[in-house]
């Protein structure tokens, strides 16, 4: 075999795997499951489970194997090549995508399975079945020939449409930059961030200091800068990308806003919904629009005057008026104020090798997991590592970390699949991931350290990681974190980063770079005092984006649409408290709903931290570390996956269904 993104036998080859084997991988695996396909639905073979749903599954699994590391790869490497080759394949993966959904033969063999299952089948095989027969009415398997065809060519514009609104985003990032000659402007940014800087200068052969808009430094001038100019300097650049204010128009979202806000809607109308937000809700938890809009606005009622207060303290304490670009920075000095503590001080404490051991160790006193290296694995870039899970001395899956902003690297934080768990026919295939963050690189002497919000980040990912690790489930459609409604996906993550607010955990978690000692008891104190500092106010913040995410996809009119900055400006005015600029575009960055998978689905954050916080409660009742409590978790929560209704799963867990107290409680905010 000479093609090696091919072989599926083991990890991805990504020492070999270059952007010209994507083309001839994606088509022959394609053209192997178009065969096999004509195959099964030729035969004469009674459709059920083991003869058909697995096979059919199987050829899911061996696609979903060659195309993720290619979808990692353009994302975490970022080269024209790697795009370019990405952009290429989309299209045919869209095209088999909606063929294989729209396939009458195929439906009609699956509604046979569901007919015949029998009393006894398992709940993962009743809910593979289930869930492919509602993703055959949500891709237009009913539909005329013609509205089918439409369906298909939608669903193809908008993969090229929002990989075009991301590639905008990065390119508009990368581009981005700020040259420093007086040293002054840059008071009271942390050393590390001025070193980098430093270090930018040097490569493009300038004097002092070079900015760039990577989410570590633009993170680190909001908060630490005294300059307000520099403060005001990154925030535009922030919150330009992508927009007809940024560097470059040819970096302008402007228009993919529309046409993915034009495509979505009539895809939905297609398919019998009146909008893209009933589209959504019909794979999610919440149920219908009006329940996901007074959900947020409820949650707003509660947090909103807990966040004037805020605000009006800062006000006061900042003794000057508050622009958008000084929040963080008041925030933070405010903390280093009335809590003596600062995120820099903190960050001595947090080598990213010492957080994740501890945090490592945290899944074995939960779980009874081990996590070793394996430094054998190949990988894409330097700083990346491997590490197996196993228990009783079997390797339950493994992942990869890559931690480190970099050039042409998507910003943020995220987890995705690399292979996923599968058991069928005899089969076997262990779950493997991605996990990604933007951590700022290591210094000369090789050591990075983390904010405590990047420590919470961390937590977060690897709770999303666990999920997809320890799930028991064999069919791969509903193993891990597929199948889970989008809405609960953030359950197990936010959970996870509950534990970065504890003196135990934390304790494994940290050792001072220079002087090897954990984080001392009065340190912790004040962080924890300082938690709720600000709660209210990124509460708010939260629901502003969720709200506008929703209500740009449920009131979306195909005649009239209105430009989603006036919803935001409609938005920002019912629940924002901090006033933006006209000059802000929120819009044309926010690739978590025009590029990712939240849209019409943003406010699924707020909607899994009442389960997350709710569920916590539950460790909190009985003892962090209660065996107990952490098996049921694991059993009911994290190994079903998308097998089991998540209501049931959580009732399961927590003997009651969730309320929003925990959160209230968590955000410092008493119930109203
Ligand atoms: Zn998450």
């Amino acid at each position: 075999m000479t093609n090696p993104l091919l072989d599926t036998s083991s990890l991805p080859r990504f020492d070999e795997i270059q952007p010209e084997h994507v083309l001839p991988a994606i088509k022959q695996v394609i053209a192997d499951n178009r065969a096999k396909l004509d195959e099964l639905l030729g035969s004469d073979v009674q459709p059920d489970i083991d003869a058909f749903v697995a096979p059919v599954e199987h050829m899911d699994h061996e696609l979903g194997r060659v195309w993720s590391p290619v979808s990692h790869l353009q994302s975490v490497l970022g080269s024209t090549d790697w795009r370019d080759a990405y952009k290429q394949a989309l299209p045919i993966l869209t095209d088999y995508g909606t063929e294989l959904s729209q396939n009458v033969e195929l439906q009609r063999a699956y509604a046979e399975v569901g007919k015949r299952l029998p009393d006894d089948a398992s709940a993962e095989s009743r809910s593979a079945v289930e869930h492919a027969l509602r993703d055959f009415h949500l891709a237009g398997v009913d539909l005329e020939k013609s509205a089918k065809d439409r369906f298909k060519a939608i669903m193809q514009e908008l993969a090229d449409v929002q990989a075009t609104f991301e590639h905008n985003v990065v390119d508009a990032s990368d581009a981005w930059s700020l040259h420093i000659t007086d040293p002054d402007n840059l008071l009271g940014l942390p050393d590390m961030t001025i070193a980098r800087a430093a270090e930018d200068a040097k490569e493009k052969s300038l004097d002092g200091w070079l900015l760039s808009l990577d989410y570590p430094t633009y993170d680190a001038v909001l908060k630490h800068a005294d300059s307000s100019d520099l403060r005001e300097a990154l925030y535009r650049g922030w919150v330009t990308r992508g927009s007809e204010l940024g560097k470059d128009p040819k970096w302008d979202n402007s228009e993919n806003i529309e046409r993915i806000l034009a495509l979505r809607h009539e895809a939905a109308n297609l398919v019998g919904f009146n909008n893209f937000a009933e589209y959504s809700l019909a794979t999610k938890m919440a149920d219908t629009p009006e329940q996901v809009i007074s959900f947020l606005r409820d949650l707003s009622a509660h947090s909103h005057s807990a966040a004037e207060r805020e605000l009006a303290e800062l006000t006061g304490f900042a003794g000057t008026h508050i622009e958008a670009w000084d929040t963080a920075y008041w925030l933070e000095k405010f903390k280093q104020e009335k809590f003596s503590v600062s995120n820099e001080e903190l960050r001595a404490y947090f080598p990213v090798a010492t957080v994740k051991n501890g945090l490592f160790d945290l899944a074995s006193q939960l779980y009874g997991v081990a996590l070793s290296p394996d430094e054998s694995v190949t990988a894409w870039h330097e700083d990346v590592r491997y590490y197996n899970v196993h228990q009783d001395g079997e390797v339950l899956g493994g992942f990869y970390t890559d931690l480190f902003a970099r050039n042409g690297k998507r910003a943020g934080a995220w987890i995705d699949e690399c292979v996923t768990r599968q058991q069928l026919n005899g089969f076997l295939a262990k779950p493997v991931g991605y996990l990604v963050c933007n951590f700022q690189p290591p210094d000369e002497q090789g050591v990075s350290l983390l904010t405590h919000d990047e420590v919470v980040t961390l937590f977060h990912e690897f709770g999303h990681m666990l999920h997809h690790l320890l799930t028991r489930i064999g069919f791969p459609s509903v193993s891990g974190i597929n199948g889970v409604p989008w809405d609960a996906v953030e359950l197990p993550s936010q959970f996870m980063e509950n534990f970065a607010w504890n003196f135990d955990v934390l304790t494994r978690c940290s050792s001072h770079y220079q002087f090897n000692r954990p984080l001392p008891r009065e340190l912790f104190d004040k962080l924890h005092n300082s938690r709720h500092a600000g709660a209210a106010l990124a509460m708010q913040r939260q629901i502003e984006l969720g709200l506008f995410d929703f209500r740009i996809h449920a009131e979306y009119e195909p005649d009239a649409p209105v430009p989603v900055l006036d919803t935001l400006d409609e938005v920002r005015t019912e629940v924002a408290l901090i006033k933006h600029p006209d000059i802000n575009r929120l819009p044309h960055a926010f690739s978590h709903i025009f590029a990712g998978g939240y849209a019409a689905g943003y406010y699924s954050y707020k909607w899994a931290e009442v389960l997350a916080a709710d569920a916590f409660g539950a460790f909190e009742e009985a003892g962090i570390f209660d065996a107990d409590t952490a098996e049921r978790f694991r059993e009911e929560i994290l190994e079903v996956g998308g097998s089991r209704e998540i209501m049931q799963a959580y009732v399961a867990f927590r003997g009651r269904e969730p309320t929003i107290d925990a959160l209230l409680r968590q955000a410092g905010i008493e119930r109203s």
